[in-house]
């Protein structure tokens, strides 16, 4: 039934989903199931990094050409299970490179971290439109990023919920009567704790996300809402936006994704149900609509949408995501380190909660001087030096 739905819309065929594994490459093969799978699509690469099992499994369900692994401890794994389907295995960060270079028409970056910037500029500079779930891109190299895919003539449509609501709030809207975005933000799972009480919260307690289902860093990044600082960045960048224009609002419900308000006092907003198989959908489509069977929106059972103004004593993240974008430079490249490494270190259970802010700050200080990032080579090494000096204050 979907097909004869679909079948009036022109989608992207050749495909390539780089992260399947993860929370949204799971979402993303959904989506294309749901929209014809093998029938539609022709999948050129899927890649993983820990899940051999499933990354096999979902090569072999969508009859994709070939399977990488980023770790090449699991090509012995991922040539055994993918044996006899005809499906080429490979391993290693080159292979992943290469593989997100062979053509394609429509690529999903949902590799977590700083490791799915060289991939996804691989596709981009390959002539891919690329669905931009990895906010990494724009945080740590978000001008270099939007060089390179300007200079290949490729699309880049957002698919993290915030900014994929704010690009559909903008279609067809001048670049002048935009006032200001609203992006909006859950409060994560201790919107209302007070900063004692978050002292002593465990990584369980930070994973826990009251409204979305996701990877367990961006989760753990909602708690902290350095993942809302990371979103204002990314914002900034793909928007075109002065710092001033973006404004971060709590709204626990998680039903407005986020709103532009314009010159004439108009205010548009994106909703839905919080669930990525939607801005992904629209990632596919755009700039048509495919149906996708997602929960749908019933707002009287939705009752209420509550609205707050955030707590940056609290929440330092969103202070430290304003300072980066006034400082520019390497502050983004060096926000993203930094936060990385305080992140693992309160995942491992090293450093409490409250630490990640106080180190991501002190090393932003101590690397204010590193230029603009004018290369992928520049961007690994302020990310790499932002990890030494965040791991050297946690030693
Ligand atoms: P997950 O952790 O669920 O998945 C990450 C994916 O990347 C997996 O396929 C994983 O492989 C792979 N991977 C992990 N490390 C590496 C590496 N070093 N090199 C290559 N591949 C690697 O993350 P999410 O799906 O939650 O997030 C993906 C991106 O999308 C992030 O940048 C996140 O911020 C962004 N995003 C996510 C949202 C969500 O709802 N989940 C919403 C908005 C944005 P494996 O699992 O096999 O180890
Ligand atoms: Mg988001």
């Amino acid at each position: 039934m979907l097909n004869t739905l679909h079948s009036d819309v022109t989608l992207p065929r050749r495909i390539s989903v780089l992260g399947a594994t993860g929370s949204i490459g799971v979402s993303t093969l959904d989506v294309l199931q749901q929209a014809g799978g093998r029938e539609r699509f022709d999948v050129v690469a899927l890649t993983g990094m820990g899940n051999a099992a499933l990354l096999a499994e979902q090569a072999k369900a969508i009859g994709a050409r070939i399977a990488v692994t980023a770790d090449e401890a699991n090509l012995g794994e991922l040539t055994e299970r993918l044996a006899g389907s005809g499906i080429q295995a490979a391993a290693g960060r080159q292979a992943l490179i290469d593989a997100a270079s062979e053509p394609a028409d429509w690529v999903m970056a949902g590799i977590v971290g700083l490791a799915g910037l060289a991939p996804t500029m691989a596709a981009a500079r390959a002539g891919a439109t690329v669905a931009l779930a990895n906010k990494e891109c724009m945080v740590s190299a978000g001008d270099l990023f939007l060089r390179e895919t300007a200079k290949a003539g490729v699309t880049v449509v957002p698919v993290d919920s915030e900014h994929s609501a704010i690009h559909q709030c903008l279609s067809a809207e001048p670049d002048h009567t935009v006032e200001r975005v609203i992006i909006t933000a859950s409060g994560g799972p201790f919107r209302t704790f007070t900063r004692d009480a978050m002292e002593g919260v465990t990584p369980d307690q930070a994973a826990g996300h009251p409204k979305w289902s996701m990877g367990r860093k961006i989760s753990i990044d909602s708690a902290s809402m350095f993942n809302k600082g990371l979103e204002m960045i990314e914002a900034r960048h793909l928007f075109h936006l002065a710092p001033a224009q973006i404004e971060v609002v709590v709204h626990p419900q998680s039903i407005v994704h986020s709103a532009v308000s314009f010159t004439d006092g108009s205010m548009i907003a994106q909703l839905g149900m919080p669930d990525m198989r939607t801005p992904i959908a629209y990632a596919l489509a755009h700039p048509s609509r495919i149906a996708v069977n997602v929960e749908r929106l019933d707002l009287i059972k939705a009752g209420r949408l509550e609205f707050e103004a955030p707590d940056e004593a609290r929440f330092p993240a969103l202070r430290l995501a304003r300072e980066a974008m006034a400082h520019g430079r390497a502050a983004g490249a060096v926000l993203n380190g930094a936060k990385e490494v305080a992140l693992e270190a309160f995942m491992a259970r090293r450093i409490g909660f409250l630490a990640m802010a106080d180190i991501v700050e002190r090393v932003m200080a101590q690397l204010a001087h590193l230029p603009a990032p004018q290369t992928l080579d520049d961007v690994h090494a302020a990310d790499a030096e932002a990890r030494a000096r965040a791991s050297a204050i946690i030693a």
